[in-house]
């Protein structure tokens, strides 16, 4: 397997004003190649410390990736450092411009082409891979067969650097195996139990086959990952195994494969053509900010409010005045009304509701943290359910509860 090492490079990196996701999305990128990132450094804008950490970096692996300081401002200095490094000049690549003039002239910022300019000069040398994100090209330099490609900093400028251009060109290069991963998400399993449970099945994956732990608040996320050079054959040995592994899960399965639940409600509801809503109280609009996280939600939601005090509840969700006192507001028939309330008013095919105590303090009515109703109403039909999750600590606590829901509905 090869080796590579991470140098991020920004002095707002280290001040703390900037956290380091370059890194984590890379690493992450590269071992889905089979490449294992075995050193990560964070350096500071400084010429002499960035050949210093290249140096060590070409010691240690056999692919290195810089991020950061490509900017054209005074502070970023790398392309300076990679070729004093590289013993190499600066020259003005004609491709680069031309593709930055186009860059800017469909931003309509031709007028600041010259100031520019400066982000086409590339070490004579360099390999450059063109940013359609930004106006600092990628560059690889190739020392002894060893490779050191450079980035920009932002990360929006970074991921489809990497994902389209970088690894293909390095599965080329290195006749990488093909990757493929599954996942499989469990819910309400502690991981030693759930480690306990798959123990028998793990220890027989085949030796192409890696698995991994991941925790997402309440969520483990199982990651199966296989390695080999037929991607078909790979693909149905993954399937294979992942019907192995669900019997053994049995209902504390909530999604398998890569796409995350609220992806998989999309599907669902976009194949069916409903629209849904929602009304929350306890989860504070997390349930809408998970269905609208999925690109192109505007098909299928319609909308939701969070009906936080109780007076809101019973003037826009039209939920009963009578019926909150009798039963309270953390109540399985004020769950009930306010779904419906939510599916009038935004008039959907289903809707959604939440009311419970998050904590930490207790609820105004003294029910008890971590008791929550929740309904599910789709078209005249409705099921309200109780979950009691005094252990979660608020944030998560909304998180699992809008996890459920939505894992309740697909
Ligand atoms: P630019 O052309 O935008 O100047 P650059 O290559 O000079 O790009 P930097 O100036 O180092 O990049 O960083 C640009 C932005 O990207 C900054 O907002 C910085 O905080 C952010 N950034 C830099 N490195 C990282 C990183 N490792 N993780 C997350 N964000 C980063
Ligand atoms: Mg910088």
């Amino acid at each position: 397997m090869e080796k590579a090492v991470l140098i991020t490079i920004g002095d707002e990196i280290l001040s703390g004003n900037t956290v380091d996701t370059n890194s984590n999305f890379i690493a992450t990128e590269l071992k889905n190649i089979g490449i294992q990132v075995t050193r990560i450094f964070t350096i500071s804008d400084e010429i002499d410390t960035i050949k210093d950490t290249l140096k060590t970096a070409f010691e240690l692996g056999e692919l290195i990736i810089t991020t950061g300081g490509l900017g054209p401002t005074r502070d970023d200095k790398t392309k300076k450092a990679l070729a004093e490094f590289f013993n190499d000049e600066i020259v003005l690549d004609e491709v680069t411009f031309n593709h930055l003039k186009k860059y800017m002239e469909k931003r309509g910022r031709l007028d600041i082409l010259e100031r520019n300019k400066e982000q086409a000069f590339v070490p004579s040398r360099s390999l450059v891979f063109q940013n359609h994100f930004g106006t600092a090209p990628c560059m690889m330099m190739e020392q002894n067969g060893k490779l050191c490609f450079s980035l920009p900093g932002v990360p929006y400028e970074v991921k489809p650097l990497i994902k389209h251009q970088i690894v293909p060109y390095l599965q080329e290069k290195f006749s990488l195996n093909y990757i493929h991963t599954r996942i499989v998400s469990v819910v309400g399993i502690p991981e030693s139990i759930l480690a306990d449970t798959i123990e028998d099945w793990e220890l027989a994956l085949p030796g192409n086959f890696a698995l991994s732990y991941l925790p997402v608040g309440t969520r483990v996320k199982l990651r199966l990952t296989a390695s080999g050079d037929n991607e078909e054959a790979l693909k149905l040995q993954a399937e294979d195994e992942v019907q192995k592994l669900l019997p053994l899960l049995g209902d504390k399965v909530i999604a398998v494969s890569e796409d995350k639940i609220e992806k998989i409600l999309a599907e669902i509801l976009t194949e069916r053509k409903l629209t849904i809503s929602t009304a929350e109280s306890c989860t504070g609009g997390e349930l809408a900010k998970m269905i609208t996280s999925n690109p192109g939600s505007s098909a299928y939601f319609m909308g939701g409010m969070v009906a936080y005090a109780t007076e809101k509840k019973i003037d826009i969700l039209k939920v009963s005045r009578a019926t909150v006192e009798q039963f309270t507001v953390v109540s399985e028939q004020v769950a009930a009304e306010m779904a419906e309330g939510c599916q009038k008013l935004f008039d959907t095919d289903i809707s959604l509701s939440t009311t419970g105590v998050a904590g930490p303090g207790r609820g105004e009515d003294g029910k008890e943290v971590g008791t929550v109703f929740y309904t599910i109403r789709i078209k005249d039909q409705e099921v309200t359910s109780k979950l009691y999750l005094p252990h979660l600590e608020r944030l998560d606590f909304m998180d699992f509860v809008s996890q459920k829901v939505i894992q309740d509905v697909v």
